[in-house]
C-alpha cells in the first residue's frame, strides 16, 4: 500500500516539522529559485502575455458557466469516436469503477501517468486492495512511489528530493519493482534519466492496461490532451491495449482554438519552456493504431461543491502550472507536503477547502498558510485572485464551527446568543456591567491572560448607548 496524506496535521503543525528540515528546504529553495528564474525570462519574451491570461481566465468562467452543456458534449463525442464515459461522484465510486475495468481486462499489473486526480482519490491503494500493481511512469511520480514518499508540487513531485537522494532509492527499490539500477549509478542527471529509463521501457513493453490522466478535454470533439516533457506520457498512452483516463469535470475547454490559448501559457508558466516536448491528444479510439478500448471517467469529488462557492468557484480554472507553488515564500520555506494534500502551496490553501468544505482542522488550517503577499495573482496564467478566496475562505472558517473547538468557548457563546436574545436580559446585562467597571481588571486571569498580554482590556463607558440615547434623545438635549 502507497502513503496518503490521510490524517495528515493541520498546516501549523506540519510545517514546524518542515521548517526545521535544512536539506528539505534548501532542495526547495535551489528548484523554486531555478523554475523561476527559467520562467520569468520565457514569459518576457511574449508581449502578449497579459492579454492571453485574460483570454485563458474569461474561456475557463464560460467553461464554468456551461459547464453541464460541455461535459454532455463531451460525452457524446467521446461516444460517437468509440469510447465509453462513466461518471463518478465521488472518490470510492471512481475508484471502483476503475478497478471494476481493470479488474475485467485480468491484467494485474499496469502503468500510470500524468494524473494527479488519482493520486486525490487514493486510486493506487484502491487497485492495490483489489490485487492490481501500478507503477507510475512520469519520472517525479515514479520517484515519489518508488521511495514510498509522497508528492510536494503539481508538476515536479518529487520536487523536494535532490539528485543524491534519488540516486539512493532508485538503487535500493528499482530491484524490487522489475530491473534494477545499473551497477556503479551515480548521481549525475543523465545517469539517472537513462536508469529510468530501461527501468520503465520494460514496463511499458509489457502493459496492457494504462491508467492516465488529462490536462484538457476538447468539447467539439472529446479529445484528450496530455502534456509532458519526458515522452512516458505518449508510450503509455499509445502502447497498451486499454486505456482509461481519469479525468476532474472542470477539465474541458470547448474548442481546439480555446485549446491554442491553455498550451501558449502552459509551458512557459510551468517550466520555463517555449512549448511542452510532447502534446499527445486522442480521441476516442482508432482502428490499428493506439488502445483499441478507451474508457474516460469523468470525476466531480467536490468540484460542483467548489463551484456552488461564488467566491471559490474560480479556482477551477486551474491549469496545474505549479507556479503559484514556485513563487510562495511560504512554500519555499515549508515544502509541499506540509499542506498535506496532492494539491500543494497557494492552490492547495484554496481548492483542498473548496473540495472537501474546511470542516476539519486540517483543511480548516489552509487558508491561513499565506501571509497574503499577493505574489501568486501576478503569476497565475488564469488570474485566480488568490488573495479574495483565501480571505473568504477565512471568514468561512470563522463563522462555521471548526474553529470553535473548546466547550467552554462553545458554552460562553451559547450563553451570550440567549442573553442577546431577550431584550430584558440584555438590558439587565448592560446595566450590570455598567456598575461592575471599576472591577474589571486590566489584566485577564489565568489561560485568558494570553489575550490581554497582547492587548488592553477595552474601558466599558459608564453609560450605555441606549441609556445615553434616551437621556439626551438622541443627543439633541
Ligand atoms: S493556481 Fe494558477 S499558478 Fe497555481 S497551479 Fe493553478 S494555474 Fe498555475
Amino acid at each position: 500500500m502507497s502513503r496518503t496524506f490521510v490524517g495528515w496535521p493541520a498546516f501549523p503543525q506540519a510545517a514546524a516539522a518542515a521548517t526545521r528540515d535544512e536539506q528539505l528546504r534548501a532542495n526547495v529553495a535551489r528548484a523554486t529559485g531555478t523554475i523561476r528564474a527559467k520562467r520569468a525570462k520565457l514569459v518576457a519574451e511574449r508581449p502578449d502575455w497579459e492579454e492571453l491570461r485574460d483570454a485563458a481566465a474569461a474561456l475557463k468562467d464560460d467553461v464554468l458557466a456551461h459547464l453541464d452543456t460541455y461535459l454532455l458534449q463531451v460525452e457524446e463525442q467521446v461516444t460517437a469516436a468509440g469510447g465509453t464515459v462513466h461518471w463518478a461522484r465521488d472518490a470510492a465510486e471512481a475508484n471502483r469503477i476503475v478497478t471494476d475495468l481493470v479488474l475485467a481486462t485480468g491484467e494485474r499489473e499496469i502503468v500510470k501517468v500524468k494524473s494527479m486526480l488519482t493520486e486525490e482519490i487514493g486510486l493506487d491503494n484502491a487497485l492495490a486492495v483489489a490485487g492490481v500493481d501500478a507503477r507510475e511512469t512520469d519520472l517525479a511520480a515514479a520517484i515519489v512511489q518508488l521511495g514510498d514518499d509522497l508528492p510536494s508540487h503539481v508538476v515536479v513531485p518529487a520536487l523536494h528530493r535532490n539528485r543524491a537522494e534519488i540516486r539512493d532509492i532508485f538503487v535500493r527499490e528499482m530491484g524490487r519493482h522489475g530491473r534494477p539500477a545499473p551497477e556503479g549509478l551515480s548521481d549525475d542527471p543523465q545517469q539517472l534519466a537513462e536508469a529510468a529509463r530501461l527501468h520503465m521501457r520494460e514496463k511499458f513493453l509489457k502493459a496492457k492496461v494504462a491508467v492516465s490522466g488529462a490536462n484538457f478535454l476538447v468539447a467539439e470533439t472529446g479529445t484528450a490532451v496530455v502534456v509532458e516533457s519526458e515522452g512516458n506520457g505518449r508510450m503509455c498512452l499509445t502502447l497498451a491495449d486499454t486505456l482509461i483516463s481519469v479525468v476532474g469535470l472542470e477539465k474541458v475547454v470547448p474548442t481546439w482554438r480555446d485549446l491554442e490559448v491553455f498550451l501558449q501559457l502552459l509551458a512557459r508558466n510551468a517550466t520555463g519552456e517555449r512549448m511542452s516536448p510532447y502534446t499527445t491528444t486522442w480521441t476516442g479510439t482508432t482502428p490499428g493504431d493506439g488502445p483499441q478500448t478507451f474508457h474516460l471517467v469523468l470525476v466531480d469529488n467536490g468540484r460542483t461543491r467548489a463551484l456552488a462557492d461564488e467566491v471559490g468557484r474560480q479556482a477551477l480554472r486551474c491549469i496545474r502550472c505549479g507556479a503559484c507553488m514556485n513563487i510562495c515564500p511560504v512554500y519555499e520555506r515549508t515544502g509541499g507536503q506540509s499542506y498535506g494534500s496532492v494539491y500543494p502551496g497557494p492552490i492547495g490553501a484554496i481548492l483542498n477547502p473548496l473540495l472537501k468544505g474546511p470542516d476539519d482542522a486540517q483543511t480548516a488550517s489552509l487558508p491561513y498558510a499565506s501571509s497574503l503577499c499577493g505574489a501568486c495573482n501576478d503569476v497565475c496564467p488564469v488570474r485566480i485572485r488568490f488573495t479574495d478566496v483565501l480571505l473568504e475562505l477565512r471568514h468561512q472558517v470563522a463563522e462555521g464551527d471548526a474553529r470553535i473547538k473548546h466547550p467552554g468557548e462553545k458554552a460562553a457563546l451559547r450563553a451570550v446568543g440567549a442573553v442577546m436574545e431577550h431584550p430584558a436580559a440584555w438590558n439587565t446585562a448592560v446595566r450590570a456591567t455598567g456598575r461592575a467597571r471599576p472591577l474589571v481588571p486590566k489584566k485577564l486571569p489565568g489561560p485568558l491572560g494570553g489575550w490581554t498580554d497582547s492587548r488592553a482590556v477595552p474601558d466599558i463607558p459608564k453609560e450605555s448607548f441606549r441609556a445615553w440615547w434616551k437621556r439626551t434623545d438622541g443627543g439633541t438635549k
